[in-house]
C-alpha cells in the first residue's frame, strides 16, 4: 500500500513488523554468518521501513534496525573491544537519480561542490587495525558500531596485513577483510564435500572465517584485506581521501588500485559503467561504488548520522543474480 494511504494504526503495525523482522534476519546474517534471505530483500524491506519511519517518526524506536549499526558482538565468545570513534555504516542509493538527491544534499550542506574520491565498494567485512609504533598491536571487528570483536590474533595470520610498518607511526586505520573468490569456491567444495553448509556469500565466508576461536582455522581461508579510512588523518599528516590512500600504500598497507577523484558528481558515470563491467572479472566480490567528499575539511563539515557518515554514499550494484535473468529475457524474447 502506498504511504500515504496507510492510517496511523496500519502504519504502526506494519513498522513494529519491518522492526522485528529485519532484526531476525540481521541476527542471522551478523551473528551466526548465514542470511535468511537475499541481500537485495533485505534492502528493499530496509527502504520500505525507512519511508514508513520518515513519514511516521513518532513510531521510530532506539533499537530499529535503522537506527543501529548491524553486527555482531556478543555471541562469538570472542573479546570485546569498544571504540573510541564509533565505526559506522554507509547509507546506499540504487539509482542515479538517489545519487543526484545525495549530491544536492551535501552541496547545501557545504554551500559549494565539493570534489569526491570514488572507490569500490568491496564485498566484506569492516575491520579496524590498532598500530602503535608501527606495530600491529590490535584488530578488531565493527560490532555494533561501539564496540566489536578482538580478533587479533586470527588478523595475524593474514599475509596481506602488514605486522609492522616502515615507520613508527601511532595510527587506527580501517578496511575491509575478504575472501577472494577463488577462495571463496574452495572454501564451499570443501565445506560440501564435508556435509556442512556452505557459505551464502564471500562476505559471510570472510565473517565466520574470521570470527573463529581458534586463529588456525582462519589462517587456513586466505583472506585478504584492503585498507581505506584512518579517523586520524593528521596523524599520517594528509588532507584528502585520495592522499590517505596514496599514504598508506607508502606504508605498505594494502590498498586498493581503483579509486578516482572526480571534480563533481556528474563525472561518475564512466566509473559506475567501467566498474559495473568489470566486476565480475576482478578476483573479488563488489557490491557497489562508494562515493566519499575527498577532502577532510568537508567531511568534518558534513559530520555523521547515528548510523551512516553524512560525507559518503553507497551507491549499489543490482544484485547478479537479478543481472544474469535480465540478460537471459533479452537473449531469449
Ligand atoms: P554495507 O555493507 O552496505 O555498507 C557499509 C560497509 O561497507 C562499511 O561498514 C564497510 O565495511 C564497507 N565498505 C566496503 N568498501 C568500502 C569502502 N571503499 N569505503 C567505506 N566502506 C566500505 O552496510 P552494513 O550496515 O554493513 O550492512 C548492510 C548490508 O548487509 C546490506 O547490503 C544488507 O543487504 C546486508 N544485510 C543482509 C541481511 C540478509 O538477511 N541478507 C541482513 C542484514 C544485512
Amino acid at each position: 500500500i502506498d504511504i500515504k494511504d496507510l492510517t496511523t494504526e496500519q502504519a504502526k503495525k506494519e513498522i513494529q513488523t519491518l522492526q522485528d523482522r529485519l532484526t531476525d534476519y540481521g541476527i542471522a546474517y551478523y551473528e551466526k554468518d548465514a542470511p535468511l534471505v537475499e541481500d537485495h530483500v533485505y534492502d528493499e524491506q530496509y527502504a520500505r521501513l525507512q519511508a514508513l519511519e520518515q513519514a511516521f517518526p513518532q513510531f521510530i524506536s532506539q533499537d530499529s534496525p535503522t537506527q543501529n549499526v548491524g553486527g555482531a558482538q556478543t555471541k562469538s565468545g570472542l573479546p570485546k573491544v569498544q571504540h573510541p570513534v564509533p565505526m559506522l555504516s554507509l547509507g546506499d542509493v540504487f539509482s542515479l537519480e538517489e545519487l543526484q538527491e545525495w549530491e544536492d544534499r551535501t552541496k547545501k550542506a557545504l554551500g559549494f561542490q565539493p570534489k569526491y574520491n570514488l572507490e569500490l565498494k568491496i564485498d566484506g567485512l569492516a575491520i579496524n587495525l590498532k598500530y602503535e609504533q608501527g606495530k600491529l598491536v590490535q584488530a578488531s571487528t565493527r560490532g555494533n558500531g561501539l564496540v566489536g570483536e578482538d580478533v587479533t590474533a586470527n588478523v595475524m595470520t593474514i599475509k596481506d596485513v602488514p605486522k609492522t610498518l616502515p615507520e613508527a607511526v601511532t595510527v587506527e586505520v580501517r578496511g575491509e577483510i575478504y575472501m577472494p573468490k577463488a577462495s571463496f569456491a574452495k572454501l564451499n567444495e570443501e565445506r560440501e564435500a564435508e556435509g556442512q553448509e556452505p557459505f551464502a556469500n564471500p562476505r559471510n565466508a570472510a565473517a565466520g572465517s574470521l570470527r573463529q576461536l581458534d586463529a588456525r582455522e582462519t589462517k587456513k581461508r586466505n583472506l585478504s584485506a584492503f585498507i581505506y579510512y584512518t579517523a586520524e588523518p593528521d596523524q599520517l599528516g594528509v588532507t584528502t581521501q585520495a592522499g590517505l590512500l596514496d599514504r598508506f600504500r607508502e606504508l605498505g598497507l594494502p590498498t586498493n588500485p581503483d579509486n578516482r577523484v572526480i571534480d563533481k558528481m556528474s563525472e561518475v558515470g564512466p566509473y559506475l559503467e567501467e566498474y559495473t563491467a568489470k566486476r565480475e572479472g576482478l578476483p573479488y566480490g563488489i557490491d557497489g561504488v562508494v562515493v566519499k567528499v575527498n577532502n577532510f575539511d568537508d567531511e568534518i563539515d558534513l559530520g555523521n548520522t547515528v548510523k551512516v557518515p553524512r560525507w559518503a554514499i553507497a551507491y549499489k550494484f543490482p544484485p547478479e543474480e537479478a543481472e544474469t535473468v535480465v540478460r537471459d529475457i533479452e537473449w531469449t524474447v
